[in-house]
């Protein structure tokens, strides 16, 4: 008689957003099918005895693919990118389409796609960047797009050739709410950071680390508080991506005080590495550049109460590829270049899970449950990937970490498999260590090896963001 189920997960403690329970997993068709005491009769077994049996990891900001910019690469494709994540402990992530200013935006989509084709190990689903608010993509690609499963854009309040004007961030905000879609917020203040950089660099302030006084906090206050403004005007909620520290959590907790349906994340970066890291010689500095920028070093305190008190309900890595040597890295521009033409962004993708878990969960400063909620269950749902992603019950996807919580390991970007030369946390010693990864069932990650090939991660259409569904219901009440 052929077994009943494919696998079985036995001995472990199951951990979700909401619960910690002893009991076994039993998977059929790549889904969670059976949670019981005891679990027999599998065609396979996995002894899970002393791990903690959690759901996969979502990495909702990570940038893959993306195109080359100012002469520096996106060093990783969705081959080493998501052979990175699984490894580090995440089973799905959230990528970036960027719209050319004037390109149609269903071309840029379909392009984006065909760089995912035979490459993904893992499921990933795909934001749309918006840098031109035209009428065709208001009026027609956005709205069709989002039937189509691309639920979230993100706008960028900076950089050259993307940033968009308030007038445009009020109009996708109008749209993504009628048609079911969250809009991302880059808040950083693009003239004063213009301003400042020029000062700096005049008076001969063109070091690496010159580049956190180009832009700080209150330049990411400002448009935090302005991001907050115009979706209160256009009457819709928003999301602030990569909250760098206090300033901006401030303005997110006066909202939300207030009773707006605002959202936000923080990084690994703006926890784990300070201002000073931009200090080191040699041009070291320059590895730790990213935007908005690694703070000072009190700052980490009130984003570990934000995280813990949900003020900011996701915790992502926003992966940003960039060799370190070679001419289309960080040194680009050669070692003396001034801080504005160097290349930011850190990589982050397979330390997320691992960093959090050893200083969040092992050093005791958020329980395992908020830890499943930060990495997975918020994400999946603020995303519209839930009931299937982000947790372990009869019926999602058998997206599950085995986690040693014992295991103690001293990081080193030698043991990483993205395609970066350098990780800003060389050397760090955690406690706690994903051993094995399932992806819809199948082991993708066991015992220091990628078992997946490339290829086999599907697309996620997603459905409407919780963040929407909730206010639509909220304004549903307060008309009633
Ligand atoms: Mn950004
Ligand atoms: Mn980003």
């Amino acid at each position: 008689m052929p077994a009943d189920l494919d696998l079985a997960i036995r001995g472990g403690t199951v951990v979700t957003a909401s619960d910690t329970v002893r009991c076994d997993v039993g998977i059929r068709n790549g889904r969670v099918v059976t949670l019981a005491e005891s679990v027999t009769g599998a065609a396979r077994e996995i002894e899970a005895d002393g791990l903690f049996v959690m759901p996969g990891g979502i990495d909702a900001h990570c940038h893959l693919a993306q195109p080359t910019y100012g002469g520096v690469a996106c060093a990783d494709d969705f081959e080493t990118g998501t052979r990175s994540a699984l490894a580090g402990g995440t089973t799905t992530v959230l990528s970036f389409a960027t719209q050319v200013t004037g390109e149609p935006l269903r071309e840029t989509v379909t392009a984006y796609r065909a760089s995912a084709q035979g490459k993904a190990m893992i499921d990933y689903g795909i934001h749309l960047i918006v840098t031109d608010a035209s009428p065709q993509v208001l009026g027609q690609d956005l709205p069709s797009l989002i039937r189509n499963g691309y639920t979230s854009f993100k706008l960028f309040m900076t950089y050259d050739g993307y940033h968009i004007e308030d007038k445009g961030i009020l109009d996708v905000l109008q749209v993504a709410n009628e048609e079911g879609a969250l809009v991302m917020v880059h808040a950083e203040n693009h003239d004063c950071i213009a301003w400042l950089s020029q000062k700096l660099l005049a008076q001969g302030d063109t070091k690496p680390h010159h580049h956190a006084a180009s832009r700080p906090m209150v330049v990411e206050r400002e448009a935090t508080h302005r991001a907050i403004s115009l979706a209160e005007i256009a009457g819709a909620p928003v999301f602030i991506v990569h909250v760098s520290g206090r300033e901006a959590v401030e303005q997110i907790a006066w909202a939300q005080n207030r009773g707006l349906p605002v959202y936000g994340e923080t990084c690994p970066q703006y926890l784990f590495l300070g201002a000073d890291d931009m200090e080191r010689p040699d041009f070291e500095g320059a590895k730790f550049m990213c935007s908005p920028p690694p703070r000072d070093r009190a700052n980490p305190d009130t984003l570990w109460r934000a995280l813990k008190h949900g003020t900011l309900q996701v915790f992502s890595s926003d992966h940003s590829p960039s060799r370190f040597e070679g001419p289309d890295g960080k040194k680009a521009h050669g070692t003396e270049a001034p801080f504005t033409k160097i290349a930011n962004g850190v990589p982050g993708l397979e330390t997320r899970m691992p960093l959090m878990f050893s200083e969040g969960v092992s050093k005791g400063r958020i329980s395992a449950n908020e830890f499943v909620a930060l990495t997975a269950t918020n994400p999946a749902r603020m995303y519209g990937l839930g009931p299937a992603k982000g947790t372990i019950a009869v019926g999602s996807d058998a997206d599950i970490v085995l986690w040693d919580p014992d295991r103690k390991t001293t990081l080193s970007n030698d043991m990483l498999h993205h395609n970066v030369d350098f990780t800003p946390y060389e050397g760090m010693e955690l406690t706690g260590w994903p051993v094995t990864t399932l992806s819809r069932g199948d082991v993708v990650w066991n015992d220091g090896e990628v078992l997946a090939q490339p290829g086999r991660g599907r697309f996620l259409a997603r459905s409407t963001p919780e963040p929407i569904l909730r206010y639509r219901q909220t304004n549903a009440a307060n008309a009633a």
